[in-house]
């Protein structure tokens, strides 16, 4: 007895989008089934590798038409699926694309159907040609066939059935022909054989269809009778993997359209990058660079990885063994001759083939992205507006192990230039007797322009590097330098700009200045230190921060919740400027005064450094009761 069984809401969900879909590009559902196909031919391929009672077969796919009952058929011999499975995978949206897909247009009232190719929503795509779907078939597993059948409105049901290949056969009835939509069109052996080409040509496993053929005429025929002809069951896929042939042979198109339909993309990619080593280790890669970044790049740590193939055989997606975190982006695969069939994901990672040929693809992608710098600046720039994070990131983590592969990868914005630049082009930039490299944190351009520390620097004419990630100025304290130019904190470190005469006046006023700098000191609560100034011009005063942990660290760990931490405060003064003195004398005539001046002084270069008040009501308060005065 058939059960019947409702679907679930976000299942519904989905159908329902599939089915009034007016998505442009319907003709996807073949590609979507066959990918299917080719998936359940692997997974049968593999089993019975490993387990001996699973048998293997011929393998192929079938595509076949029946224009009178207006069905479409795909019958693949592969794993089948038991009854669990068939409620599992196709009773319920096992997979996260469809899942993120409809996350994606839930709040959205006419959601961009276009999308829907992006998402690759694989089975359910078969509801929007067909009004109808039947899936008989028989688990490799146990044995036992099964049929699962729905109109993809609110139910399915499942039953016992009496198909007796092991595999799977899936029957579309299609829609009725409408004005816009013309169904009868997939019924068509051309349409089947151009979809097949276009979509899944690269499907290791033969793709048949029935294609019809001349008879030759014979003496016998009338000269200008119709020809004969006959149906013949035809492989339509040229199955050679793309990544096995030669380089030279593979066009840009070609490599695009793999790309599109292998990762699931509606975009060509950014970049590509074709990979053939022969000798000690003989390996074939191909690897490609999305020209966006996916939705979830940093959601879950374990969704990268490379596809990995031993002699054209598919063993294992998503080895991240086969690539480091940074480049989590990258999709591709790789393909060994000197792997073993059954090799597992924990032998992987002890696995020195593996090791080599990793890194390997590092090196390719770094070399890839570096002739696209020098090349073409422009793609570069697109490049790493998604994905520069990730390089900060590689060259940051563990102790900066790869900083010296990833230094000349990076750019930043120049506050001179108004432009991303490399470490080296500033270098190759700097002024005559520069010997450090400037860089500056703040919210913005014209925030930074504007820090007090920023007078010296601009009269000198020196180019400065704008921080603009968070983990930039952990980067930068990572490489600590770049060819020898240390990296100088324009918000905090002496960069030695004064002129020698002045700078040894104020090493002399230090002595002189200690106790009303000490006082200064007393009169202003949370400071670590009050000291004269080295860093300014025109400015009278400004925060630094000492010891290593910066305003913008404080700021970054601040935002991850860890709420303690602070970088310890330094005041400086500006011994030049007519505030200084003012400040001297209200300290012998006005104590009181001379407290909450140096307060309010202490938070307005708190406030040029982009930080609150510590007490901002405290600040307020003075403030007020110097108006009043
Ligand atoms: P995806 O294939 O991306 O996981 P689908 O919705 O297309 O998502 O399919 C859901 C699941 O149904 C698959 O993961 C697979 O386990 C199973 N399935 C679909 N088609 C077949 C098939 N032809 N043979 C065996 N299993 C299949």
């Amino acid at each position: 007895m058939a059960e019947k069984k409702q679907f679930k809401t976000e299942t519904k969900k989905l159908l329902d989008m599939m089915i009034n879909s007016i998505y442009t590009h319907k003709e996807i559902f073949l590609r979507e089934l066959i990918s299917n196909a080719s998936d359940a031919i692997d997974k049968r391929h593999y089993l019975s590798l490993t387990d001996e009672k699973i048998p293997t077969a011929d393998y192929e796919i079938k595509v076949e038409a029946d224009k009178d009952n207006r069905t479409i058929t795909i019958t693949d011999n592969g794993v089948g699926m038991t009854l669990e499975e068939l409620e599992n995978n196709l009773g319920t949206i096992a997979k996260s694309g469809s899942k993120e897909f409809l996350e994606k247009v839930a709040n959205e009232k006419t959601p961009d159907v276009d999308i829907i190719g992006q998402f690759g929503v694989g089975f359910y795509s078969a509801f929007m040609v067909a009004k109808s779907v039947k899936v008989e078939t028989k688990s490799v597993q146990d044995g036992k066939s099964h049929v699962f059948e729905s109109d993809g409105l609110e139910s399915y049901t499942v039953d016992d059935s009496d198909y007796n290949e092991y595999g799977s056969k899936i029957t579309l009835y299609l829609r009725d022909n409408t004005e816009d939509d013309k169904y009868d069109d997939y019924l068509d052996e051309y349409t089947i054989k151009d979809l097949i080409k276009k979509y899944s040509d690269y499907v290791r496993y033969p793709i048949k269809t029935w294609v019809t053929k001349y008879d030759p005429k014979d003496d016998k025929d009338d000269k200008d009778s119709e020809p004969k002809t006959h149906l013949e069951l035809e492989t339509v896929n040229s199955m050679l993997p793309i990544w096995k042939k030669n380089k030279s042979e593979v066009t840009d198109e070609e490599l695009n359209n793999f790309y599109k339909a292998k990762f699931m993309d509606w975009q060509d990619p950014l970049a590509s990058i074709f990979v053939n080593v022969e000798g000690m280790l003989t390996y074939n890669a191909l690897l490609f660079i999305p020209k966006k970044a996916p939705f979830d790049m940093y959601g879950d740590k374990n969704d990268r990885g490379l596809q990995l193939y031993t002699k054209g055989v598919f063993i294992l997606d998503k080895c991240k063994d086969l690539i480091p975190e940074y480049l989590r982006f990258v999709k591709g695969l790789v393909d060994s001759a000197d792997l073993p069939l059954n090799i597992s994901r924990e032998m992987l990672q002890e696995d020195k083939a593996i090791k080599k040929i990793a890194s390997n693809v590092e090196k390719k992608i770094l070399a890839e992205l570096s002739r696209m710098l020098k090349n073409d600046r422009a793609k570069y720039e697109e490049f790493f507006s998604y994905y520069g994070l990730n390089l900060k990131f590689g060259l940051y983590e563990n102790y900066g192990a790869k900083k010296d592969l990833l230094k000349d990868l990076i750019i930043m914005k120049s506050l001179k230039e108004d432009k991303l630049i490399t470490f080296e082009e500033y270098v190759n930039n700097m002024k005559e007797g520069q010997k450090e490299i400037y860089y500056a944190t703040g919210k913005s351009k014209e925030a930074v322009l504007a820090l007090p520390q920023m007078d010296l620097v601009k009269s000198k004419d020196y180019d400065v590097l704008l921080l603009s990630d968070d983990v930039d100025e952990f980067m930068i304290q990572i490489l600590k330098n770049y060819n020898d130019k240390a990296f100088k904190s324009v918000n905090n470190d002496d960069l030695n700009l004064v002129d020698e005469e002045e700078a040894k006046k104020i090493d002399e006023l230090k002595e002189e200045k200690k106790d009303f700098l000490a006082a200064v000191k007393d009169s202003i609560p949370g400071v670590k230190d009050v000291v004269l100034s080295k860093k300014l011009k025109d400015a009278p005063c400004c925060v630094t921060a000492d010891g290593g942990l910066t305003f913008e660290m404080e700021r970054v760990l601040r935002a991850q919740n860890n709420k303690d931490v602070k970088a310890e405060r330094i005041f400086e003064l500006n011994p030049n400027h007519p505030v200084f003195a003012k400040l001297e004398g209200l300290k012998v005539a006005d104590n009181d005064a001379f407290k909450k001046y140096t307060n309010v002084l202490y938070n307005e270069a708190l406030l040029q450094e982009g930080i609150l008040p510590d007490d901002p009501k405290a600040f307020a308060d003075i403030l007020n009761e110097l108006i009043m005065k």
